[in-house]
């Protein structure tokens, strides 16, 4: 079976090549040619996980799923959420978007948050969709250098280490992208 996994993030596509099967061929957007940057209008993170999977079904053909990921913040009535990305602005910086974040979060005390991560997949004509959460905590200050985003703010509840500072097995185990993945393999594996 081959499935393109739809998105032009390099750590994304690392974490998630870590978790599928070796019977699964996965291709890259780059592998199918496609260059362009894939629209995310959606105000939900599903809507655009399925628009998203849409896009490259629609344009190439492929069988294919895509992630799409929000950081919820309590004390911010979930946002950044849906526009995680963008939080700073534009340029979605990763920088920016936690220093915007820290700086919001300096009023509260609360600072409970959650990942979240929704896969859908578009397979034999069918689409279905798979959610990871992981719980946890903004820290004041960044840590550690590994992952991407706001790893480095982020610290899994139970833990006493930022996803930053964790292997990438551990974050693919404990964490809201690996969780979604393990469903969608599931559900593959149940295919064969
Ligand atoms: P998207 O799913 O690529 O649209 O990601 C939305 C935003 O969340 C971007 O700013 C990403 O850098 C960030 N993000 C997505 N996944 C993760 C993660 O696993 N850890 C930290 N930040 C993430």
């Amino acid at each position: 079976m081959q499935l393109v996994f739809a998105t032009n993030n390099s750590n994304k596509l690392k974490e998630v090549q870590a978790l599928i099967p070796n019977y699964i061929k996965l291709l890259s957007l780059k592998d199918i040619g496609c260059f362009e940057d894939i629209p995310e209008t959606k105000n939900t993170i599903e809507g655009n996980a399925i628009q998203k999977a849409e896009y490259v079904k629609t344009h190439y053909g492929y069988d294919c799923f895509a992630d799409d990921t929000g950081l919820e913040v309590d004390a911010l009535n979930g946002a950044p959420g849906v526009y995680s990305a963008r939080y700073a602005g534009e340029k979605r910086n990763a920088d920016d978007n936690m220093d915007k974040l820290l700086n919001e979060l300096s009023k509260y005390t609360d600072r409970n948050a959650q990942f979240k991560t929704v896969i859908a997949l578009h397979l034999n004509g069918e689409l279905k969709t798979y959610t990871g959460i992981c719980q946890g905590e903004i820290i004041t200050k960044k840590q550690g250098e590994k992952g991407f985003g706001y790893d480095p703010i982020f610290k899994p509840a139970e833990y006493n280490i930022t996803f930053a500072e964790m292997d990438l097995n551990l974050k693919n185990k404990i964490g809201h992208r690996g969780k979604a993945i393990s469903k969608l393999v599931d559900f593959l594996n149940s295919l064969s």
